[in-house]
């Protein structure tokens, strides 16, 4: 065995109901004395509680999926305006990603509470949108300090959206097993993540207030994301980025949808990530598993449910083929990727 693994630094704080006094734990040990806190009009009753215990100096609203430029300019410069010397945000991804984008520029320090499954508070990756062409870029900036879970702050979450995002974060896993930089760690940690996925998600969604799903989901979703900013972009979040920046398509729902089509297309050919995937699930192969938690939550079954044109399916094949990671297991070509995606445009199992 020969590999090199890098691992984050961050902490990690598990706090049941008790984000208020974690993050100001955290802010202290940052010395932070003049807080800005990131979280948008709909997530300011989860933020409320935790701005109580901080000294706030600005509280930043304007939260846009995929963070504009211009979005991402003026919290800059307020930022910049209040003195502020650490950020809190409060919020899914897209919260997150603000933050991180002041941070890109300015180096201040993120204190995460993440309040969806995005994933994007364990990854130094950090992305922009400009006239609707999204740039990413890995930088170690932008890497939250510390990381704050409440599931507490998640009962709130619609079923519909913690199903898309939690099954965005099992495609963060499933992914991890053949991403470009893959390496046994990623696996272990995806392997568990993927356990507590499909031990969570269920109970989630049978009933949002289940505080112990959302933890075993968040403590999933940490792990997807760990594995999955080490492992690095596979097939399926290649074909997904392409889908989404081409069609506007939400972020999540179009993960949960490519998803089952994806693993199927690659398992035959990688076997150590199949029989990793069908352990995780409890399950006799890693496909029926998969198939079994999406009936248990009703997941996303199509793309053209989300808006994909028809036509799309043709017009995505080149940027997907030319992005296609020279290690994917599966041999992709024109035609077994048309019909891959026919397959998740019309909802086919
Ligand atoms: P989001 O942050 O846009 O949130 C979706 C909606 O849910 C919003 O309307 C939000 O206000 C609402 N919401 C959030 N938490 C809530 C709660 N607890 N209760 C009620 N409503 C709540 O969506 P997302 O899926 O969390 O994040 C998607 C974004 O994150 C995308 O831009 C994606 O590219 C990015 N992302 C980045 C990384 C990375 O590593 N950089 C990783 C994953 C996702």
């Amino acid at each position: 065995m020969r590999f090199i693994h890098s691992t984050l630094p961050q902490r990690v704080v598990f706090a049941p109901g008790g984000s208020p006094q974690a993050v100001a734990d955290e802010t202290a040990l940052l010395g932070a004395r003049r807080i800005m806190l990131i979280a948008s009009d709909r997530e300011a009753a989860l933020a409320d509680p935790v701005a109580e215990r901080l000294p706030v100096v600005l509280r930043h609203e304007e939260v846009v999926m995929h963070v504009p430029v211009d979005v991402a300019r003026r919290a800059r410069e307020a930022a910049g305006k209040a003195g502020a010397d650490a950020i809190v945000t409060v919020g899914g991804g897209s919260t997150t990603g603000l933050g991180k984008a002041v941070a890109l520029t300015t180096g201040l320090p993120v204190v995460a509470v993440p309040t969806t499954y995005a994933g994007s508070e364990a990854t130094d990756v950090w992305g922009l949108t400009e006239d609707g062409v999204k740039t990413t870029g890995v930088d170690a900036k932008v890497l939250p300090r510390s990381v704050v879970y409440d599931a507490s702050l998640l009962t709130s979450l619609p079923s519909e959206l913690a199903v898309a995002s939690g099954l965005n974060a099992l495609a963060h896993c499933v992914d991890s097993m053949w991403g470009p930089r893959a390496d046994p760690i990623d696996r272990a940690l995806a392997q568990e993540g993927i356990r507590a996925l499909a031990a969570g998600l269920p109970a989630v969604t049978a009933d949002s207030g289940a505080t112990r799903g959302i933890e075993q989901t968040l403590y999933g979703a940490y792990l997807a994301a760990v594995s999955f900013a080490s492992a690095g972009s596979g097939l399926h979040h290649k074909i997904c980025h392409v889908l989404g920046g081409m069609f506007d398509l939400p972020h999540a729902q179009t993960h949960a949808v490519v998803l089952p089509h994806v693993l199927a297309f690659n398992a035959p050919a990688a076997p150590e990530a199949e029989r990793r995937i069908a352990a995780a699930f409890d399950a006799a192969d890693a496909g029926e598993g998969l198939a079994a938690l999406r009936a248990a939550v009703d997941a996303p079954r199509a793309l053209r449910d989300y808006g994909m044109p028809e036509d799309g399916i043709a017009r995505a094949v080149a940027p997907v083929l030319a992005a296609v990671p020279a290690n994917n297991p599966a041999t992709v070509t024109e035609e077994n990727l048309t019909a891959l995606l026919r397959a998740a445009w019309e909802g086919d199992r």
